[in-house]
């Protein structure tokens, strides 16, 4: 093994999604009256995740998060333990206020290019089938919560060994959509 923590969920190799996937329950880390999540979909641009803003289990240098249409994300049970992590922020992480895991983020500004996805943590869920993460985004980040930026290169070459591309920001299929929202919101295209 190499010793470095990517996420739980890729360490041991990634697997594949299904196709004949269409959603499933999300739970949170509580013992009892958990927060369920419903997910009427499969996700969409599954990747790690490296900023200091994402939900990550103890140990992981990333997070693992995807999107889904947020008309397809309903809280099923115990939605009195969510509150919001940061009203300032861009994505309203809506995290059990008990155990601390966040259940799903939601963007509530209709400008944004992202508007209309909620990002979920698809771990959290039991059933197999979702997508499989495609890349690393915001790679570089991990320093910012403490990883050692010696370690930089040998977290790198495990990515691209679990077929995790890193980027130090989003994919550029990603980035491009973000730069043609912004180009059509200004009339450039
Ligand atoms: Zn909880
Ligand atoms: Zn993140």
């Amino acid at each position: 093994m190499s010793g470095i923590n990517i996420h739980p969920s890729v360490d041991n190799g990634v697997k594949a999604g299904s196709d004949q996937f269409s959603g499933g329950k999300l739970y949170c880390h509580c013992s009892s009256n958990q927060v369920e999540v419903t997910v009427k979909a499969q996700c969409m641009h599954n990747h790690v995740c490296g900023c200091t803003k994402c939900w990550k289990p103890s140990g992981a240098l990333f997070s693992q998060v995807a999107v889904v249409p947020r008309d397809a994300v309903s809280v099923t049970a115990n939605e009195d333990k969510l509150k919001v992590v940061d009203s300032s922020a861009t994505i309203q992480r809506h995290a059990c206020q008990n155990c601390g895991v966040h259940m799903f983020g939601r963007i509530e500004d209709t400008s944004h290019p992202f508007y209309g996805l909620d990002f979920i943590h698809t771990e959290l869920s039991s059933e197999q089938g979702w997508t499989a993460p495609e890349f690393a985004a915001f790679t570089s980040s991990i320093i910012e919560s403490g990883a050692d930026p010696e370690q930089m290169g040998a977290v790198r070459s495990r990515l691209k060994e679990l077929g995790l591309e890193p980027y130090d920001c989003l994919s550029p299929p990603l980035m491009d959509a973000i730069a043609t929202h912004t180009a059509k919101a200004k009339g450039v295209l």
